[in-house]
């Protein structure tokens, strides 16, 4: 498969490891937004968050916060940003899911997570929870 992730996880392209497990890689990210930007990546293939099996995304999340936790002690970063993008219109570049770790300082002038903060209109608010409440799944 034509994937670049995969190629890492089959150690065919090099990566600066960091963690590596049976069912879970992460390495540094080569376009890092901060010092000590990485990538964890479950190794089986999965697009996104809607391909892979909950089992390997709890293992994942596993290995993201012991990942966060590390680079936050390394680094002594003040906080911690976790990314996960799918699909094209939510910027995701490579169709391997990954969760992006990036360590965080008080004015660094990162800014990944700033949205205008305008009130929005509660009917509509309510009107879509009601949609997506239909389509939850009940928990087992
Ligand atoms: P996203 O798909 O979430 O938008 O971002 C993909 C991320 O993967 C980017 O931050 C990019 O820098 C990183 N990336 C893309 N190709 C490689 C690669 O070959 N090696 C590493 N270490 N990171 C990569
Ligand atoms: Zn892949």
């Amino acid at each position: 498969m034509d994937c670049i992730f995969c190629k890492i996880i089959a150690g065919e392209i090099p990566a600066v490891k960091v963690l590596d497990e049976e069912l879970v890689i992460a390495f540094m990210d080569i376009n890092p937004s901060s010092k000590g930007h990485m990538l964890v990546v479950p190794k089986n293939h999965a697009e996104n968050i809607f391909e892979i099996p909950e089992s390997d995304l709890a293992t994942l999340t596993k290995a993201v916060k012991k990942c966060a936790g590390a680079v936050k002690d390394a680094l002594r970063a003040e906080g911690v940003t976790i990314l996960q993008l799918n699909g094209k219109a939510s910027d995701q570049i490579v169709p391997h899911l990954h969760v992006h770790v990036i360590p965080r300082w008080e004015n660094d002038g990162l800014s990944v997570s700033t949205w205008e903060m305008k009130p929005g209109d509660m009917e509509e608010i309510q009107e879509i929870a009601l949609k997506v409440k239909e389509n939850i799944t009940p928990s087992s």
